[in-house]
């Protein structure tokens, strides 16, 4: 059989990496055709010359006119800058899949765009489902394409209802490792620094993601993604505490029943399902030794130490922009963090205070949505002033 022809969006990430291992992995079957990222030139120069990559993109523009005048690229390797580049690279002809692993909502219009010309879209990029969930879903169910989550609970969920009528779904539980501060007490989370955020117990992600697992905000992000995926209601989606991040999911049929999908915590596995489906082969790392000793453990989240998730449930709740919101002011809030301008438990006050500044609507096209989603970053952005840490003054 063909193989499948990949273009990677956000090639130089910590998803990225682990794409290139399964495509590596399986070169009788994969083939990258398309990589970029934001202004790592010189990684995907490196990622082109290793995989034969004939089409490379830059969003930074000053970072692709770099690269067009570095000769590091094969010469014949088309070279194509800014959104509208990464958008030409989702809609290559000679493309049958599309990745995107770019972080934060830049990766909408090349993921539509995917959609538009028919594409297989693998989603990892959480944060579009969020902003724009509606409009992602009924674009690709209008085109007849397939959307595989690459996401490892959504993933998982995907293995567990595939075949199943969707209405005998209900309720899906992801699981949560629980991140850096799984065990903190309440009056430690005041003084965490970034670098103490950014170690995650059992996954290697990148930086914005490590921290939204350490506020549990990549959980509320999860389950609003989750609800967009399977088309259910804000009282069918919930997450529960699993710190040996093996069990990914678990999801409850009418009838009782649960089924769990379990693999070890690495995303090689998710990446590889959304890639070959329906074909499955080995992959890159090991399977589970269930001769090992091992034991796995369920838990309640204390959504008053993570106030991330209580107000993600709520945006839930409330439908409409407030989820989209909630991403925003968190995008703003994390990368302030980050930048050591904000304490960590500015994060959820900054979340928070967006919310109940911005009245909820239901907007009904997507151009509303984005200009709800910049003033939520406005709104977000005005409110750091007076959340900054003493040494940042
Ligand atoms: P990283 O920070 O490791 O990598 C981000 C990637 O996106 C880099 O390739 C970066 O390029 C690229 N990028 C950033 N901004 C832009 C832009 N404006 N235009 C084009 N490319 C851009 O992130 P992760 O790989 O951890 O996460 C990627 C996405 O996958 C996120 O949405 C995250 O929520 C999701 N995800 C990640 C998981 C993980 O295990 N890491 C698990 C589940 C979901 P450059 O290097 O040039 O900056
Ligand atoms: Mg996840």
């Amino acid at each position: 059989s063909p193989r499948t022809r990949v273009v990677l969006l956000g090639a130089t990430g910590s998803i990225g990496e682990n794409t290139l291992r399964v495509i590596a992995a399986h070169p009788d079957k994969l083939e990258l055709v398309a990589i970029a990222a934001r202004s790592n030139w010189q990684k995907l120069a490196a990622i082109a010359a290793e995989f034969r990559v004939p089409h490379v993109g830059l969003f930074d523009n000053d970072a692709y006119l770099s690269a067009k005048s570095s000769g590091a690229f094969a010469p014949g390797t088309k070279l194509v800058g800014g959104l509208s580049g990464l958008t030409e690279l989702s809609r290559l002809p000679e493309a049958d899949t599309v990745l995107v692993a770019v972080v934060g909502t830049t990766g909408l219009q090349p993921a539509l765009a995917a959609i538009e010309a028919g594409k297989t879209l693998a989603l990892a990029s959480k944060e579009i489902l969020v902003l724009a969930g509606k409009f992602v879903m009924a674009a690709a169910k209008k085109r007849g394409v397939k959307l595989f989550p690459v996401d490892s609970e959504h993933n998982a969920v995907f293995q567990c209802v595939e075949g199943h009528p969707a209405a005998g779904v209900s309720r899906i539980i992801l699981t949560a490792s629980g991140g850096a501060f799984r065990d903190w007490p309440a009056e430690k989370l005041s003084h965490v620094t970034p670098a103490d955020a950014l170690k995650h117990p059992n996954w290697s992600m990148g930086p914005k993601i490590t921290v939204d697992s350490a506020t549990l905000a990549n959980k509320g992000l999860e389950l609003i993604e989750a609800q967009q995926l399977f088309g259910l209601r804000a009282d069918q989606c919930d997450a529960v505490i699993h710190p040996q991040s093996i069990v990914h999911c678990l999801v409850e049929f009418a009838d009782g029943a649960m089924l769990a999908q379990l693999c070890p915590p690495s995303m090689t596995f998710p990446i590889q399902h959304a890639l070959l489906h329906p074909h499955r082969a080995p992959g890159v790392d090991r399977p589970l030794d269930l001769k090992k000793l091992f034991s796995l453990e369920f838990r309640p989240i204390d959504e008053t130490r993570f106030p991330m998730l209580a107000l993600a449930k709520q945006t839930m709740r409330a439908g409409g922009i407030a989820p989209a919101i909630y991403n925003a002011a968190n995008e703003v809030a994390v990368a302030a963090f980050l930048e050591e301008k904000i304490p960590f438990l500015a994060i959820p006050r900054i979340v928070e205070e967006t919310l109940s500044k911005m009245p909820n609507t239901d907007p009904a096209d997507l151009d509303t949505v984005l200009a709800l989603d910049a003033t939520a970053r406005r709104t977000a952005t005005d409110l750091l002033g007076g959340a900054r840490t003493p040494s940042a003054l």
